[in-house]
């Protein structure tokens, strides 16, 4: 695969200069659970200081990240005067003795060689600094280029005005820098409940609660419009990384409250002294809120980039997407969390929290082979019914079935199995269920392993009492079938060994039109022609086709029919997530993410309008039919007893 550039991946989401854009993205590993991005960058041209903070909080303000190392390198025509003076400037950030001797200098490349002109002196000061080794060391780095570097213009010190040196801030750090928790605020502010889209269709900026500061300038900027001309600053964002850190100073303790705050357009960095016992007054500031903030814009030289001081601060209502249908709603019944091989981005107790502020009865977890998932589930749940909620979380995989009854798969390698393969959701029903569901897993792991964790059908066929099994995505065995016509008693035999059988919105299978035009593929080995499965899947009706043969079949055998959404994130905007998480893995067609967020009611019921009237059979009558099958004490994880199982299918991960 070709190396994809940093707009093929990041593109519209973040917004940066064309020479960022250009580059190649060379390595990109984003961790979900610690929330860090580390990524290599390969550029054709020098990026400054200024663009790579920008790029570095965009990257933050976008995937909402804890932290994130950027690593440039260059190619050797990349260095010039500009990136010479940049990286100078750099050290003298950390080397005050330098200031000023670098004024109006000039650079020279020839030859492996950095002819520096200097104009003010300090040629004595700035051998013995170290300065030679620190800037040899930042372009092996970043050039992979070995240079020297000579001086010439006025070498001896003049008299001359030396710039001020701002000396960083001494700050005593008192034991570990440790997150307290900020105090309790003294009163909570609460927000009516509204309905109406916001403008921005964030957050509501007519109505904010001011809880620091004296009144508040409401005309608010777009974080990209800042500049370092900005002076003052009046921004509206969500706020992540909050940080306290109590240091001591002349006058006793005191706080630093670090936060930084995103209108995902970019992120600002505030930061300001409080008192630790007036720290009630800033406890609306935690990751999450939103707020509005008023104050100052300065360069920090100590941190080295541009901060906010607060001079007041108001908490913002944040627009919450209901689901607004009428009556029953609908119940997601194939769900992926962060816990699937690293192409989902959720976490199991954000999702059942999200079904259940929507009024869904209940939402199904079902994660490629694992069962990780189900102790955050099962939390979320026990939190929701101490608070007099009620909800069920039903607790399933979409394992990698391999139909070994029907076809011979003995002394086949792990390669040939491959080909057998296909997706299949098992749902728990009840105890019993979920201690098959165990064996089933813990005997993918530690017997079937072929590549992945196997669940074979001769296995499943012993163990499925308690287990209700679904015809899962494109990948699962009758879709499959299907899509490659294979005659109708196939299809009906494979389709009766599912107790239900599912179709998804097109959206998700909207890649085959897309590959319908790819040319054959060709084995390396044999020379053999693959032919393209997908050659007649030249639009959406192709696959309103495919779904209808599903439902069509269902009638035949009298199976329930029901839509699921093949959920791998919570919100439209989260698919950014996802796909550098698929390009880091090095996906081909990272850049086309189908539409896998948790969709609300109506939203299901138009992408299955086509079926008419029947589209709320399957969006919302039989996905609760279903749900209703499960008993609601299934509980995966008793208090203080990890089933082994969990842990052995662990090893493999
Ligand atoms: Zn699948
Ligand atoms: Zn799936």
């Amino acid at each position: 695969m070709a190396k994809a550039l940093f707009s093929d991946i990041f593109g519209a989401n973040i917004s940066s200069s064309n020479a960022v854009q250009a580059c190649t993205v060379e390595h990109c590993g984003l961790n979900m659970e610690e929330r860090t991005l580390d990524i290599t960058l390969k550029s054709e041209n020098y990026i400054t200081a200024e663009e790579r903070n920008k790029l570095h909080n965009a990257l933050l303000a976008a995937l909402r990240l804890n932290s994130c190392e950027i690593t440039f390198i260059y190619a050797e025509n990349a260095l010039n005067s500009a990136a010479c003076a940049d990286i100078i400037a750099e050290i003298k950030v950390k080397n005050a003795a330098l200031n000023g001797y670098f004024n109006g200098a000039e650079f020279k490349l020839t030859d492996g060689n950095v002819g520096i002109t200097l104009k003010y002196g300090g040629y004595e000061k700035i051998t013995h600094s170290g300065f030679e080794n620190a800037f040899r060391a930042i372009i092996r780095e970043r050039f992979n280029m070995e240079i020297t570097v000579s001086f010439d213009g006025q070498l001896d010190a003049v008299e001359m005005e030396m710039p001020k040196v701002t000396a960083p801030e001494h700050i005593e750090r008192k034991q570990a820098p440790k997150a307290d928790k900020p105090a309790a605020p003294k009163n909570e502010i609460k927000f009516e409940k509204r309905e109406e889209k916001p403008d921005n269709g964030i957050v509501y900026l007519d109505n904010p609660q001011i809880f620091y500061g004296r009144g508040i300038n409401t005309n608010t900027k777009k974080m990209i419009e800042v500049t370092s001309e900005d002076t003052e600053i009046c921004c509206w964002g969500e706020v992540f990384g909050t940080e306290v850190r109590t240091i001591n100073t002349k006058r006793g303790e005191s706080n630093i409250l670090t936060f930084s705050f995103s209108d995902y357009t970019n992120s600002l960095t505030a930061n300001m002294f409080i008192d630790p016992k007036r720290m009630g007054e800033v406890a609306p500031i935690k990751d999450g809120a939103f707020v509005l903030i008023n104050g100052t814009y300065e360069f920090d030289n100590y941190k080295n980039e541009f901060r906010v001081k607060p001079k007041a601060m108001a908490l913002l209502q944040k627009y919450e997407e209901t689901d607004s249908h009428e009556g029953e709603k609908r119940v997601e019944l194939h769900c992926h969390t962060n816990m699937s091989a690293k192409d989902a981005v959720s976490s199991a107790a954000d999702i059942v929290n999200q079904a259940y502020k929507w009024g869904h009865k209940a939402v199904a977890i079902t994660d490629h082979g694992v069962v990780q998932a189900y102790p955050a589930a099962a939390g979320a749940v026990k939190a929701i019914r101490k608070g007099g909620g009620q909800f069920k979380v039903i607790y399933g995989v979409e394992a990698y079935f391999v139909d070994d009854i029907n076809n011979d798969i003995s002394g086949l390698n792990a390669k040939q199995i491959a080909k057998y393969r296909c997706h299949q959701i098992i749902l728990v029903k009840n105890l019993t269920g979920l201690k098959n569901l165990y064996k089933l897993v813990s005997d993918a792991h530690l017997n079937n392993f072929k590549g992945r964790p196997i669940t074979l059908r001769s296995k499943l066929d012993t163990l499925r009492e308690g287990l209700v099994i679904g015809s899962a995505c494109e990948q699962g065995e009758l879709y499959k079938a299907i899509v490659d016509e294979k005659p109708e008693e196939e299809l009906l035999r494979i389709a009766d060994y599912y107790d239900y059988l599912e179709i998804q919105p097109l959206g998700n299978n909207e890649f085959m039109v897309r590959e319908s035009s790819y040319p054959d593929k060709k084995d390396k080995k044999t020379g053999a022609v693959i032919p393209n499965r997908f050659r007649k899947v030249t639009s959406d009706e192709v696959i309103k086709d495919f779904n209808r043969k599903v439902v069509e079949l269902a009638d035949k055998l009298g199976k329930p029919v029901v839509a699921t959404g093949d959920v791998h994130f919570l919100k439209k905007s989260d698919d950014i997530i996802r796909k550098i998480l698929m390009a880091g893995q090095g996906f081909d067609d990272f850049d086309n993410q189908a539409p896998l967020y948790l969709k609300t009611t109506d939203e299901m019921l138009n992408d299955f309008d086509y079926f008419g009237e029947r589209a709320k059979e399957f969006v919302i009558d039989n996905p609760n039919k279903i749900a209703d099958m499960i008993d609601d004490d299934v509980i995966p994880v008793p208090d203080g007893n990890y089933p082994p199982v969990i842990e052995l299918s662990l090893i493999h991960i």
